[in-house]
């Protein structure tokens, strides 16, 4: 096959925007009361990026990343994830595509209680049609990335709150996804176990250029992240260097944890 008819590449790998959303509306209806959780939100994050996504409660923080990750349609803006419009796809290419390259991380585990760590990891792999030797293979990979290897086959009743949410790391990461979402991954622990998932994400994205994307309302979190990108009243108030990012250079650069 001539190479030259294959589709062009998305994106140029120098300028490799992971996400691009600009004008992102969202109204919530309910009864007679109209909740405007997004006001035109506009946010880029290059490939490799960790950047938190910090503001008060209520300000909109999971409904963008809802919105971002395509689990909820906005109802006016653009948003592309590695060059792709989610507004183009169908539901079924949508959901396709979420399987297939994205991850979830959300505060309470959402594991099931009758699986093992390692039955709940490959769940994902089964359903999409892996064979259960592969799966299991693979999970078995994912859960030694997140060091839970030696806890593969107990339930998350056997588990302490770190363990349950390293499983949903492994779980998140089996795909191989191009970027992870995570919405409030530490709310549910203590902080020294927080600290200790933090050291987890940051681990995966230095040493693999995995993307995340973090809801958080912990500062100590948002600090160990290479940006933090400020919500409030439905909007980016700080931390989106603009329409035309540069790597290293935002409004507000994160520091270093101590
Ligand atoms: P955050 O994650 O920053 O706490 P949310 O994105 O959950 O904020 O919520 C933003 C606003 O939208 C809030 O005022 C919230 O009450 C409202 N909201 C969120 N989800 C719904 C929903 N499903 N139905 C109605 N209102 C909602
Ligand atoms: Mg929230």
């Amino acid at each position: 096959m001539d190479p030259s008819s294959l589709p062009a590449p998305q994106t140029n790998p120098d300028d490799d925007l992971i996400i691009q959303a600009s004008g992102v509306h969202k109204v919530y209806h309910t009864g007679l009361v109209s909740v405007p959780a997004l006001r035109g939100v506009d946010l880029s994050v290059q490939r490799g990026e960790m950047v938190a996504v910090m503001g008060p409660s209520g300000c909109g923080k999971t409904t963008l990343l809802n919105c971002l990750s395509g689990l909820d349609t906005p109802d006016e803006g653009h948003i592309a994830i590695e060059g792709v419009s989610l507004s183009e796809m169908s539901d079924h290419q949508r959901t396709a595509y979420r399987a297939r390259r994205m991850g979830f991380v959300f505060q309470f585990y959402n594991l099931l209680p009758v699986l093992s760590a390692v039955e709940n990891v490959e769940l994902p792999l089964l359903v999409s049609g892996v064979r259960l030797r592969e799966a299991r293979k693979r999970a078995l990979e994912s859960l030694a990335q997140v060091g839970l290897a030696p806890r593969a086959y107990h339930r998350p009743a056997e588990l302490s709150g770190g363990e349950r949410q390293r499983t949903t790391i492994a779980r998140a990461l089996v795909n191989q996804p191009a970027l992870v979402w995570a919405d409030e991954p530490t709310g549910d622990l203590d902080s020294e176990t927080a600290s200790e998932i933090m050291d987890v994400l940051v681990a995966l994205n230095r040493e693999q250029g995995l993307t995340f994307i973090l809801v958080t309302h912990d500062r100590g979190v948002g600090a160990r992240c290479g940006r933090i990108v400020r919500m409030r009243d439905g909007l980016v108030v700080a931390g989106q260097p603009g329409p035309a990012p540069q790597p290293g250079i935002s409004a507000e650069p994160a520091q270093a944890a101590h």
